[in-house]
């Protein structure tokens, strides 16, 4: 999840919301004081000229898309807007209507204003779980998480893989390209792997220049291919800085499995003993983690 897009995104869907409710107020108006038809109001594709349409089918709404909620939220939007034109076609043509027929309109714009709000509280939580420089999830999400995946490996749901990600010899980047370069550094690690991962796969910011990637599903070896993806394509990158000369930078893995005998830390511990035997043997490689490592 992109942390800056998403903030601006929430901040439309409440000028959007607010839109909304401006639009219903003007149709109950309308409704009392026998306003003249408005054709935009009765057009069958008013839901998407409104404002809170243009929003929604917007550009800007785009982060949202993959949200439970968002493709609800059309629906009843959609339905508001019907139910709007036909109380304001009978109230033109064939004279007050029904209490029925307002209270229907009413239950549904509720609706839709309750499902945009908690879908609004959803993302404003998932939110608060980024890290704000590399919109990895923070560690506040990432031990609950794991505990839950160690329920389901004892339950024998499914293996977990959990790697340990450490950029290498990152203490120097910024010695020698500022801290500028490395915090961009790590942004653009973040947004590699990011983008190497699977929905149902979790990279988390476990503390400076070292991260955490929650595998559910995988084994050793897909793991390990999974690591191995992400620290060859990092590899490749070159990174630039104002006029300071193209530099390459690289990071190490240590890959262990949930273990269903041991707690969450201990394999945490292991993946990070790991990492240090990848660090001990050149960095810029993944090791998975044995027993001779304790
Ligand atoms: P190794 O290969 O052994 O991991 O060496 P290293 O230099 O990466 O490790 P070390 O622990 O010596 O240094 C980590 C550095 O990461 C030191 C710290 O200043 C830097 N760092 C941690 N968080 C951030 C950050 O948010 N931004 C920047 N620019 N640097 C950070
Ligand atoms: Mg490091
Ligand atoms: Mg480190």
């Amino acid at each position: 999840m992109d942390a800056n897009l998403m903030r601006t995104a929430l901040t439309q869907l409440d000028q959007a919301l607010t839109n909304h409710e401006e639009w219903s107020e003007e149709i109950v108006r309308a409704l009392i004081c026998h306003v003249p038809l408005d054709s935009r109001d009765t057009d069958p594709e008013a839901h998407m000229h409104c404002r809170f349409g243009q929003w929604y089918y917007g550009d800007g709404a785009r982060v949202l898309h993959e949200h439970p909620g968002f493709t609800e939220i059309a629906v009843e939007h959609q339905q508001v807007h019907e139910l709007a034109a036909a109380l304001l076609q009978t109230s033109a043509h064939s004279g007050p209507p029904s209490p029925d027929e307002f209270e229907r309109f009413a239950t549904v714009l509720k609706r839709m204003r309750l499902e945009v709000l908690t879908m609004k509280r959803e993302l404003e939580d998932a939110l608060s779980n980024l890290d704000p420089l590399t919109g990895a999830e923070n560690r506040t999400s990432m031990l609950p998480h794991l505990r839950e995946q160690l329920r389901l490996v004892r339950c024998d749901i499914h293996a977990c893989a959990i790697g340990m990600l450490d950029i290498d010899n990152f203490k120097s980047v910024n010695d020698e390209h500022g801290h500028c370069a490395g915090d961009k550094v790590l942004k653009a690690f973040a947004r590699l792997a990011a983008a190497n991962i699977l929905p149902q796969e979790r990279f988390f910011r476990f503390g400076g220049e070292e991260f955490l990637l929650c595998m559910p599903g995988a084994d050793i070896t897909k793991g390990t291919a999974i690591l191995e993806k992400i620290r060859t394509e990092f590899a490749a990158a070159t990174f630039q800085c104002e006029d300071h000369a193209p530099f390459h930078v690289t990071v190490s893995a240590g890959l262990t499995m949930l273990a269903p005998d041991v707690s969450v830390e201990t394999s945490i511990d292991r993946a990070d003993k790991a990492l240090y035997a990848a660090k001990a043997a050149g960095r810029n490689r993944t090791q998975v983690w044995t027993p001779v490592m304790a």
